[in-house]
């Protein structure tokens, strides 16, 4: 049977409609199917950091994201109880985040890609993963009504989140695996304007996050330790309520909003897989996973898109073996992601900070440019590792001592003037 297309994609949404569009765009024969029908909403919120909206604005895609009414998000806070930090998470080219619905960001990208070229094939499931003498060649499955479908190609890309077909049926090694950390359960609401801010709080065993939406409607998500996954699904609304009052000014704004959809959540896991081997490849949740708190897997999906589309390219261009240049998107990837996986991994423990942190978190009040870079370590802007550098971390105590010392001084010369 001939090869009909360079690439078959297996998974339509962040990490595969965008490897589908970037890959097509290059002028590549591109198939991707996903057992989905578009518009599909999916259990994930939808905080957009503004590195992710930058890899929208370079693909052309930004200002359908912004027609949609969606609102820009400039200020991203962090509520610890005693203080509060708030700060731009992005940059100057990239200052500001959205959090469009899933049911609109990923049929945008569906159809960007179906615009790039690609081969479109919604409600359609993989059922097998053709491997003939130890090398992936291509995919058999059948949409909803039709009869089984053989489909080869060179690369069979995984982007089939975090069950991945692809991944299981190759054996993909998986590194540096946490078990499940968090569990988080969201809705929408209506009547909570949050005037272009990300708000999160954090409480003891419990954090919650609020964020604007399509439709005038505010996301807001509450999240408590794994171990209570089980007991806690018995009554969602009831522990959310709970965790929510812990914020008492906040809990009294939501009390005056309406709920205006089911409550929807879970518990992942957090790893890494080995994204590449003989005819394939694996892109997003499919190849890397980590818990939500933090928000990174679109902006992920979206490297991960680039990357990998870049490496397919060289191999399949002949500019580079395809080892060599997979080789390379796994490094970048471990590399520019391990940090973030490690934090992230720490705060969806929803263990209270380590003193050193705490004090270092209560040193930035009223340093912008300290409330600044937090906001851009949470976004995924700036890496943990820049943060956290002793030089930076030196220079958030010498500027607090100073203020103190300021304080000091202007009290001392009240006292003296009375
Ligand atoms: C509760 C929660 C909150 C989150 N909040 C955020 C957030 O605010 N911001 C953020 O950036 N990230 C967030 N994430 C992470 C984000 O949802 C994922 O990282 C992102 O969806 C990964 O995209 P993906 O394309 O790799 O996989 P997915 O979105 O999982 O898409 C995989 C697709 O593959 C298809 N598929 C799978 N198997 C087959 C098959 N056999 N045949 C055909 N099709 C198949 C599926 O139908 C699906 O459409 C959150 C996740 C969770 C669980």
């Amino acid at each position: 049977m001939a090869k009909a297309f360079d690439v078959i994609i297996v998974g339509a949404r962040c990490a595969g409609s965008t490897t589908a569009m970037l890959l097509s765009r290059r002028g590549y024969r591109v198939l991707t199917v996903d057992r989905a029908s578009f518009p599909s909403d999916t259990v994930s919120t939808h905080i957009l950091h503004p590195l992710a909206v930058g890899a929208l604005a370079r693909w052309g895609l930004l200002d359908r994201v912004v027609a949609t009414g969606c609102p820009p998000i400039h200020t991203y806070t962090f509520d610890f109880g005693p203080f509060t930090i708030a700060g731009a998470p992005g940059t100057e080219q990239n200052p500001l985040a959205y959090c469009p619905r899933r049911t609109i960001l990923d049929k945008l990208l569906v159809d960007a890609a179906a615009e790039s070229g690609a081969d479109i094939r919604q409600g359609f499931t993989v059922e097998e993963i053709i491997i003939e003498g130890g090398r992936v060649v291509g995919i058999k499955g059948r949409s909803k009504h039709g009869g089984s479908v053989t489909e080869l190609a060179d690369v069979v890309v995984g982007a089939d989140g975090r069950h991945s077909m692809v991944s299981e049926a190759v054996r993909a090694e998986q590194y540096r695996e946490k078990p499940p950390l968090l569990a988080g359960y969201y809705s929408y609401w209506s009547g909570l304007p949050m005037d272009g801010r990300f708000d999160a709080y954090m409480r003891e065993r419990r954090a919650f996050a609020a964020v604007p939406t399509n439709d005038d409607l505010t996301l807001v998500i509450a999240g408590w330790p794994y171990a209570e996954f089980a007991e806690n699904r018995k009554d969602i609304e009831g522990h959310y309520l709970k965790a929510i009052e812990l914020a008492p000014a906040f809990a009294e704004r939501v009390r005056s909003a309406r709920r205006v959809a089911p409550f929807a959540g879970t518990a992942v896991p957090n790893y890494f897989r080995k994204p590449y081997g003989p005819g394939w490849a694996l892109v997003g949740d499919a190849g890397y996973n980590k818990d939500f708190i933090t928000a990174q897997g679109i902006l992920d999906a979206f490297r991960d898109a680039e990357l990998c589309a870049k490496a397919i390219d060289e191999s399949l261009s002949g500019a580079r073996s395809f080892d060599d240049a997979m080789a390379e998107y796994q490094l970048t990837r471990d590399a520019r992601g391990g940090a973030m996986y490690d934090f992230t991994c720490e705060l969806a423990t929803l263990e209270p900070p380590p003193p050193e942190l705490m004090q270092l978190l209560q040193a930035m009040p009223g340093n912008q440019a300290a409330m600044d870079g937090f906001a851009r370590l949470n976004a995924g802007t700036i890496s943990p590792a820049e943060f956290f550098a002793p030089e930076a971390t030196e220079a958030i105590f010498a500027a607090a001592a100073a203020r103190s010392d300021r304080v000091a001084a202007a009290a001392r010369s009240a006292r003296s003037r009375n």
